[in-house]
């Protein structure tokens, strides 16, 4: 597994009821365990559903949220969706630092795309569309209305990569992967690679 920077310290109490998956320090609080959960591909039916909204703002959502900003920074992302880790559910994280800046750390519950404005070209790709990566237009800045991990609603506007994770991110709420805005030769030459390395095992 790629470690950032960071090396995990042991766990100092004995809260141990982890379950049997790898349960290792998050870098930004190593004092709580965290499960990394496996990032689901591309071809799973659950990454092309709409995911149901969050309703419940309790200790169980603080903990998938700290999961999750674990699994992203161990996939070296900078954006997870619930649905990525098989959860069909309107929750994702994102830090476009990289886990460099605690404060860059968003939480968007229920998001939703209140203003966009401009365009922006650049390349994009996708945790669950490993080794792919293709040009997406996006607007340049994007405003979303969303709710925290407490359930208080907020607003929050991006500007180049932050906006576009929020569209991206926001997109795997809605079933909708990168691929789909890509052009109709990108998009099919992608897929047929993918078809590939499924058969032979490798994807
Ligand atoms: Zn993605």
């Amino acid at each position: 597994m790629p470690n950032k920077s960071t090396s995990s310290k042991p766990l100092p109490s004995a809260a141990s009821a982890t379950q049997e998956n790898a349960a290792v320090a998050a870098p930004e609080s190593p004092a709580k365990p965290v499960k990394i959960y496996p990032i689901v591909k591309f071809g799973d039916p659950i990454l092309e559903k709409p995911g149901a909204p969050v309703k419940k703002f309790d200790a169980d959502l603080e903990q998938l949220i700290d999961d999750m900003f674990a699994s992203m920074y161990a996939a070296q992302g900078v954006g997870l969706a619930a649905p990525q880790i098989g959860l069909s559910l309107r929750l994702t994280v994102i830090d476009v630092t990289g886990g460099k800046n605690p404060e860059a750390k968003i939480v968007l519950a229920n998001p939703e795309i209140i203003h966009a404005e401009g365009e922006v070209r650049e390349e994009e790709g996708c945790l669950s569309v490993p080794g792919f990566r293709g040009y997406v237009v996006r607007p340049q800045f994007v405003t979303v209305k969303a709710q925290n991990a407490k359930g208080e609603s907020f607003e929050i506007r991006g500007e180049n990569l932050l906006a576009r994770a929020f569209c991206h991110e926001i997109d795997h709420l809605n079933g909708i992967l990168f691929l789909t805005h890509l052009s109709m030769l990108k998009r099919d030459l992608i897929k047929r690679k993918i078809k590939k390395l499924r058969k032979l095992g490798e994807w």
